[in-house]
């Protein structure tokens, strides 16, 4: 997989928001803070500002790496509450000049910057799932996209929930993952 840190997710997500900009041709905006990126992310793991983030963690360059940021987003990627997270941080922000940017416009944006790349096709699909196993077993989880989930490499347990799939040959012919398998 290729490895994103939160740091190239920040600039990622201010380039988005300058692509938004740009598309929609909105001239009052001359630049986009990478602080109001940070603290977008902050939002969206939940905190209330992105020095909480940053002093959350004993050092910063744990959280800044893959790590950190796949196991903050794991916790919250099936959240619906994010969405109300992060609209709420931007009305918040709203000194900036950012404020005339439509708030669904930039939530989109920090949701697909925050997605994991796809281990097998690099897709950043908000849609996708984690690999279960990966997940167990403490080993830095892996994420797949809707369409390569469906492919014949991996399947879901019948008795874990919908959000997790295993590499085909961990399910078990009644449908089972390891960890069920023999319980
Ligand atoms: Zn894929
Ligand atoms: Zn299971």
């Amino acid at each position: 997989m290729d490895m994103e840190t939160i740091q190239e997710k920040a600039n990622k997500l201010r380039k988005e928001i300058e692509l938004i900009v740009n598309i929609h041709n909105i001239t009052c905006v001359q630049s986009v803070e990478i602080e109001y990126c940070y603290e977008l992310i902050a939002a969206a793991f939940g905190f209330n500002c992105s020095h909480e983030m940053f002093i959350s963690r004993a050092h910063k360059e744990e959280l800044l790496s893959l790590e950190s940021y796949l196991d903050k987003w794991k916790a919250i990627a099936y959240d619906s509450s994010v969405h109300d997270f992060i609209e709420k941080r931007i009305m918040e922000l709203n000194g900036t000049n950012l404020d005339v940017l439509d708030s669904d416009w930039i939530i989109s944006a920090v949701q697909w910057c925050l997605t994991p790349l796809c281990k097998g096709c690099q897709a950043p699909d908000y849609m996708g799932c984690f690999i279960g196993g990966n997940i167990n077993w403490g080993i830095t989880p892996e994420y797949v996209c809707s369409s390569c989930s469906r492919s014949a490499d991996y399947d879901y347990c019948r008795r874990c929930t919908e959000d997790l799939i295993y590499p085909a040959s961990e399910i078990n012919s009644t449908g089972e993952c390891l960890s069920h398998s023999d319980k």
